[in-house]
């Protein structure tokens, strides 16, 4: 008998009910604006800036509408003006594009390597080329972050981290968003907490924090923020920073904090899914494992690996076998993207040179979503069909 798995890819967990008594709470009182205060009230919004700043151990957070939200503010506030040129992967989300557009920026690609991570020999030889790289953990894949900072540092480059799918990792220790200046997260449904939309923003700078939390709509209210830098640094950026209004409101942060109390937990969750899918497809033929580095502590919310150097025609036929038996496979090499997989290619806006190393891996890229809903068993059996399936057809392209 042919197995079938019959769970949805896009399910997540629902609220916790915390989360929900909270939320329900900020709807009786009314106040949903996050400078709408009782007298000696914090407020959700503030509380869950503290909260998260603690998270990463960051002095400042800032919690805003969306992650793509967060990243255009950090670009902003560290001073990227219309016209400059930014650095950035050629593997990520069109969000991360979309962020450096949305400034009035042009993005100049990295390529990508086999382990799915940045290009630090790509990155080195277009070093002199911008002044800030927006580093995206794309897929929650950490690169070797001690030689990014090295060659970072050494160009003069400041970096932004996009943090999207790495909230809750590490490189070394060391949470991620909290090697460069600016660290951006997600809180969108798909990301390790959901508001539906939301993100922040972190970092130890009073400056950029100041620029950051005036551009996101503080009006002169800004003590009531959660993280609040001196107010002799606001004097000097508060009438020079633009009000590009961008807030997070109290109902969605009430959602939020009893996730974050929870992150933790909610990690070690995927990752033993994530080990639970890796463990069944190790050792197929003709599938590549992406190995992830002792340094790297990640968080296992979706699964890549690649069919290197298959005919288009044969992966195409992967997905669609696959799918016919309720596994949803994602492919970053098809011709049209298809959902999330565009490729820099795509951003018909910032065009770039070819990158020949990059496309091969790009065209070999399966991904699949491991949403917290699925069991240990659930991922035992997607791996049994993937495995069987990507066995099926290297069978027939090799007879
Ligand atoms: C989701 C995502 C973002 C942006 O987050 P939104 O909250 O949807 O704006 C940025 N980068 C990556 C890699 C993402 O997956």
């Amino acid at each position: 008998m042919t197995e079938k798995f019959k769970g949805s890819f896009t399910q997540q967990e629902p609220i916790p009910e915390e989360g929900i008594a909270a939320a329900l709470e900020v709807m009786r009182h009314g106040r949903l604006h996050r400078y709408n205060l009782a007298e000696g009230e914090d407020g959700e919004v503030a509380l869950l800036e503290r909260e998260f700043a603690g998270y990463v151990g960051a002095k400042y957070a800032l919690a805003v509408a969306s992650g793509g939200y967060a990243m255009g503010t950090a670009l902003r506030a560290v001073g990227v003006r219309p016209g400059d040129r930014v650095l950035t992967n050629a593997f990520t989300l069109a969000p991360v594009p979309g962020s450096i557009a949305g400034a009035g920026a042009v993005p100049v690609f990295v390529g990508v390597t086999e382990d799915l991570v940045i290009d630090l020999d790509d990155l080195q030889a277009k070093a002199g080329e911008a002044e800030v790289l927006m580093l995206s953990h794309m897929r929650g894949h950490i690169c070797d972050m001690d030689r990014l900072m090295a060659i970072c540092d050494a160009a003069g480059i400041t970096v932004i981290e996009d943090c999207a799918h790495t909230m809750g990792a590490a490189w070394k220790g060391v949470p991620s968003g909290r090697h460069g200046l600016v660290g951006c997260y997600s809180t969108q449904t798909y990301k390790h907490m959901n508001s539906g939309e939301g993100g922040f923003l972190v970092t130890d700078d009073d400056e950029v924090m100041a620029r950051a939390v005036m551009l996101s709509g503080s009006y002169m209210l800004y003590g009531r923020n959660g993280t609040v830098p001196p107010e002799a640094v606001f004097a000097r950026v508060k009438y020079e920073t633009p009000n590009v209004s961008g807030r997070m409101d109290n109902l969605r942060a009430a959602i939020l904090r009893p996730q974050l109390a929870k992150l933790d937990g909610q990690c070690a969750a995927w990752n033993a899914r994530y080990r639970a899918v890796e463990e069944g497809l190790r050792g197929t033929p003709g599938l590549r494992m992406v190995e992830r580095p002792e340094e790297e502590r990640y968080v296992g919310s979706s699964i890549q690996f690649l069919l290197l150097d298959w005919p288009d025609a044969a992966v195409a036929d992967v997905i669609d076998r696959c799918k016919g038996r309720g596994v949803e496979l994602k492919w970053f090499g098809g011709a049209e993207p298809v959902g999330f997989t565009s490729r820099y290619d795509s951003w018909r806006y910032a065009p770039s040179e070819r990158m020949p190393k990059s496309d091969r891996v790009l065209k070999g890229i399966v991904d699949m979503r491991l949403p917290l809903t699925f069991t240990l068993d659930d991922c035992a059996l997607i791996a049994r069909i993937i495995r069987a399936e990507v066995g099926a057809v290297w069978q027939e392209q090799a007879a």
